[in-house]
């Protein structure tokens, strides 16, 4: 996929990428699913695990802790919010600079943030983060929940499937429920902010109290719009083109639209638990719980337990790679206990690592964020090969760890990855091991990869990022700027 708002040929490192330009629809596929958060299980049953265990040659105490990992029973205490200047040490006091001034501009300036639920989903968690900063920084921001009933949720999920290229029967009776719970919370809600951001499908009805208001209406929609049920977007397009602008994650997630697009990137927190730095000590204490050996090439890919993400085509990859390089892979998951295509797809896991000690499948529970942190940055190579995918931020956490990632070229991963520029795209099986076994043996190219790749993730995925671009829309939005390709 070719992505004109990354600069692919010049490197990351140093440019300044064009920003809110708008974008050109792309044909491209993904599949987009939740985070799961259930319980961990038992990995392998006591039999399995002493088989793997009998012949090798691993000293007891990594055996017994692949045996039993260590995994955290309870969820820790949740950490502090970052406040807006805890971000200079890593952005710099420039780039702070500059989004306080833009910021100053919006003083007076309020906006309404629209969604369909307060917690859970990675919409909620971006929100949550990027909200406290806009008021921290004077441009008063209100973040309102839609309500509705089981019935609503029921016709939502199925739209979501919907526009990720599923079936669906839709019918002018769940056309008008939809409508309906979009007009009740339209009656409840009161629109006098300068900015009104909806987000996502669920809410988009609410547009018709645009009329109303002076407020500039703005559609942000994080799902892939590259191949939807055509009936369920004939039914929501002409809503969307009523908002003056619409913003889409990724190049080919986009629809031909009558309104403007941009593009805003997904983003991670450099600050949470999953994305600051660690002590080396920390990042030891995980995996000598883990049973995993630092002393030799740790490969490693964070992912749920589903076939799009390909967890047996990377254990084919690990053992080409095995055969010449001695290496240890880990697949971490979650929700494999409650979810049964989980369960099924951890068991022909486990099935594909058979005998081989150092195939390390770990089932973590939801507040593993630590543990994923230190599991990243102990690896010398991190892997997501996706057949689909969405945008993928397990590559942008891989990339701003500064880590070698090797990716399937599928969903938002090519805005991520530019072939050996800020890691390496694969296709295939063979492809993977391939790519691993050249970077494990050319170690000064895998660290270039790193620190190339740290430099795009800082550039462009990151919630000051996205945060200076919300900036930027707004003024651009209320006629204070003009779009350019250079701003
Ligand atoms: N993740 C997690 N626990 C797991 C597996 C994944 O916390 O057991 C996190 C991972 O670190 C990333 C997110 O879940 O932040 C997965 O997002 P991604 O876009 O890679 O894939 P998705 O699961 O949304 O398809």
């Amino acid at each position: 996929m070719k992505d004109k708002n990354v600069e692919q040929k010049k490197g990351p490192a140093g440019k300044k990428t064009a920003e809110l330009e708008p974008l050109e629809p792309e044909d491209a596929r993904r599949t987009e699913t939740a985070v799961t958060t259930e319980a961990p299980a038992e990995v392998a049953p006591p039999e399995e695990k002493e088989r793997r265990f009998r012949d090798s040659n691993l000293p007891p105490h990594f055996i017994e802790r692949r045996k039993h990992p260590r995994i955290q029973k309870e969820p820790p205490p949740p950490p502090a919010p970052p406040r807006f200047e805890d971000y200079g040490p890593i952005i710099g006091k420039p780039e702070l600079d500059e989004i306080r001034f833009l910021a100053r501009h919006l003083q007076g300036k309020t906006v309404k943030m629209v969604n369909s639920t307060a917690v859970g989903g990675g919409v909620a968690e971006i929100l949550n983060r990027l909200i406290p900063l806009m008021n921290e920084l004077e441009v008063p921001t209100r973040w309102e929940v839609i309500t509705g009933g089981n019935d609503f949720y029921e016709v939502t999920k199925g739209f979501h499937n919907a526009l990720h290229g599923g079936d669906y029967n839709l019918t002018q009776q769940i056309t008008d429920l939809f409508m309906s719970y979009n007009e009740q919370n339209r009656q409840r809600m009161q629109f006098n902010e300068d900015l009104v951001v909806i987000h996502d499908p669920q809410p988009v009805g609410l547009v018709r109290s645009k009329a109303d208001t002076q407020a500039r209406w703005i559609w942000r929609c994080h799902i892939d719009l590259s191949n939807p049920h055509s009936g369920v977007w004939d039914f929501l397009k002409p809503m969307v083109e009523q908002y003056d602008s619409a913003i889409f994650s990724a190049p080919a997630f986009t629809r031909q639209l009558a309104v403007p697009q941009y593009l805003f990137y997904p983003s991670i927190d450099p600050l949470s638990e999953k994305n600051k730095s660690l002590e080396e000590s920390f990042v030891n204490k995980v995996c000598d719980d883990f049973g995993i050996d630092r002393s030799r090439p740790i490969l490693c890919q964070i992912s749920r337990f589903d076939r799009l993400k390909d967890p047996v085509g990377v254990i084919e990859s690990y053992k080409l790679v095995k055969k010449y390089v001695d290496c240890q892979l880990v697949l971490a998951g979650g929700g494999a206990t409650d979810d049964p295509e989980g369960a099924v797809v951890l068991q022909e896991v486990m099935d594909a690592a058979g005998d081989d000690p150092d195939v390390i499948i770990l089932n973590l529970p939801p507040w593993s964020a630590l543990e994923i942190n230190a599991l990243q940055r102990a690896s010398t190579i991190i892997i997501q090969k996706s057949l689909k995918e969405g945008f993928g931020l397990t590559v942008t956490e891989g990339l701003w760890k500064e880590k070698p990632v090797v990716a399937g070229a599928v969903g938002g991963i090519p805005s991520q990855i530019v072939h050996k520029l800020t890691g390496v795209l694969v296709h295939s099986v063979e492809g993977c091991a391939y790519q691993i076994r050249y970077l494990l043996t050319h170690p000064e190219f895998a660290t270039q990869l790193g620190k190339n790749g740290r430099e795009h993730a800082k550039e462009n995925f990151l919630i000051t990022v996205n945060l200076k671009r919300w900036l930027l829309l707004f003024q651009i939005l209320l006629g204070m700027a003009k779009p350019s390709k250079t701003i």
